[in-house]
């Protein structure tokens, strides 16, 4: 497979980087992860947009025009053959240069995006998935896409440990979103969600259910609910790039919606098939 890196098309065994790279050293870098549904990029230039917030809110250019960029993606899709479901892994660091921890005098960014076949997760999609809750220890800088992921790391493998699809973050009682992804709580008909402050990733996915919402007139609500709304919920759900619209049926001990996907997931995971161009056709 190729692989887009800021100077040229390399084969993936080839893009290799020294030890003083700022992305393995520090983290110092952010990244996006878009979907590719039957060969053909989903929200890419929001997937693009977020990039370059995200590269801005650290000072860090992103060493292509965002057309640029756009066009490259393309190629890349197309040197690689790509007609399946997949991913695009896109990250942008500060490049290498001897260690220490200020930024380097001299611009001289890393860029790399490969693709990366990727099923869609049909049969938690179909069925609804478990959680778990655990603190939120991260920094305030949520909603930049940043690669420091070792607390959402050591959330998911919990998750996975204790056999969880999710790790659900709370801070001082509320929910502030997944490891990988935006969580939701359905309560009398309305859809509630953390806003997008920067405790949160606003996610694109997200982005999308708000919009979805409002076209089939679902009041969307971004307010944070609390540990304890959990139990009332009528629904939960949570939503990424790579997982789409997935129903949450248990948190910890506590089923939601009798262990069951809901009515207002159901029409939000149409809406989305419908947009993604995945609806079944006869
Ligand atoms: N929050 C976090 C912490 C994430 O890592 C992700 C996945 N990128 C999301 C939310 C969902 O964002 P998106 O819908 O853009 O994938």
């Amino acid at each position: 497979p190729y692989v887009l890196t800021e100077k040229n098309f390399f084969l993936y065994q080839e893009v290799t980087y020294p030890p003083e790279e700022r992305g393995l050293q520090f983290g110092d870098g952010v990244y996006e992860v878009a979907r590719i549904y039957q060969g053909k990029y989903f929200l890419l230039q929001e997937h693009i947009d977020r990039l370059y917030r995200s590269a801005e809110a650290i000072r860090l250019a992103v060493p292509f025009e965002k057309e640029e960029l756009i066009d490259k993606l393309e190629q890349l899709r197309e040197m690689n053959d790509v007609n399946e479901d997949a991913i695009v892994y896109l990250q942008v660091t500060r490049g290498s240069f001897p260690r220490t921890h200020a930024f380097p005098v001299e611009n001289r960014p890393n860029l790399y995006a490969y693709i990366r076949e990727m099923p869609r997760k049909l049969r938690e999609i179909e069925n609804g998935v478990r959680a778990i809750l655990t603190r939120d220890v991260r920094w305030e800088y949520c909603y930049i896409k940043s690669l420091n992921l070792l607390p959402n790391v050591l959330a998911k493998q919990e998750a996975t440990e204790r056999g969880a699809f999710e790790a659900i973050f709370h801070r001082d009682g509320k929910i502030t979103e997944g490891s990988s992804s935006n969580i939701f709580l359905v309560k009398g008909g309305k859809v509630y969600t953390h806003p997008a402050t920067e405790r949160i990733l606003n996610g694109i996915t997200r982005t999308k259910v708000k919009q979805f919402c409002d076209s089939l007139h679902i009041p969307f609500v971004e307010e944070a609910f609390s540990i304890e709304d959990i139990a009332k919920a009528d629904e939960m759900f949570l939503t990424s790039t790579t997982s789409s619209i997935i129903p949450i049926i248990q948190v910890e001990e506590q089923l939601i919606a009798g262990g069951k996907p809901g009515e207002v997931t159901r029409k939000l995971q149409a809406a989305y098939e419908e947009a993604a161009g995945l609806a079944v056709k006869n």
